[in-house]
């Protein structure tokens, strides 16, 4: 099983992706998570990654694809894996395409921007594991400690409002033809965005089986 989750930053693809993964037993694949590793550890493409990052654009798509292709030679990729945060836009996808990639689905979720605005106010992600947080809707068993691995929880530089406003134009400008492309090969399912994570998760897994 391959997929893509589509959707806004804060979407809450992150979160629904982590939880269709423990389900099926594949991992999840998410390049902002990868190349905010590479970032931190200081590698070749991730100190070429970086300005883009904390400005909120996207990283080239060399970059980016050149780490992806990495992480999907990993043998746990072997039987699937779910794609978060890519393809950002219609040249990714293309290359995917490109690569023998077939995608079973594409699962998109839909919030509105005004949702995602007051939303990213609350979003922390482990500092270690990259694990993601909401203080709303997805609170630590302890304050700002990961139930996961121990870390410290932190707010990312990119989830500061007037980066997240920046991240949404390229969203509506970039990645959201992706809809029309995946729509037009069959493969899109929508989900439209619950105020309830766990509502969220039902719609999701139902789109995975309809
Ligand atoms: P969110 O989960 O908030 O949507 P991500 O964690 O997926 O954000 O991505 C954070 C940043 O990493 C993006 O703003 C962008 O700079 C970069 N990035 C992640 N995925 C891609 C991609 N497929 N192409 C280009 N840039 C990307
Ligand atoms: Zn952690």
């Amino acid at each position: 099983m391959k997929l893509i989750l589509l959707g806004a930053p804060g979407a809450g693809k992150g979160t629904q992706a982590e939880i269709i993964c423990d389900r099926l037993g594949i991992p999840a694949i998410g390049t902002g998570n990868i190349i905010r590793e590479a970032i931190k550890s200081g590698t070749d493409l991730g100190l070429k990654a970086q300005s883009y990052v904390e400005s909120g654009a996207l990283v080239p798509d060399d970059i980016v694809v050149s780490m992806l292709k990495e992480r999907l030679s990993d043998p746990d990729c072997d039987h699937g894996y779910v794609l978060d945060g890519f393809p950002r836009n219609v040249a990714q996808a293309r290359t995917l395409d490109k690569m023998g990639v077939v995608i079973d689905r594409v699962i998109d979720i839909e919030v509105s921007d005004e949702d995602i605005i007051r939303r990213m106010s609350g979003r922390r992600v482990c500092g270690s594991c990259g694990s993601s947080y909401h203080l709303q809707y997805k609170a630590p068993a302890k304050d700002n400690v990961c139930d996961r691995c121990g870390g410290d929880l932190i707010i990312r530089s990119d989830d500061k409002p007037e980066t997240v406003r920046e991240r949404l134009e390229i969203y509506h400008d970039q990645t959201e033809p992706l809809k029309d492309y995946y729509h037009a090969a069959g493969k899109l399912y929508i989900v439209e965005g619950q105020e309830e994570l766990s509502d969220t998760t039902r719609l999701t897994l139902a789109a995975l089986e309809a």
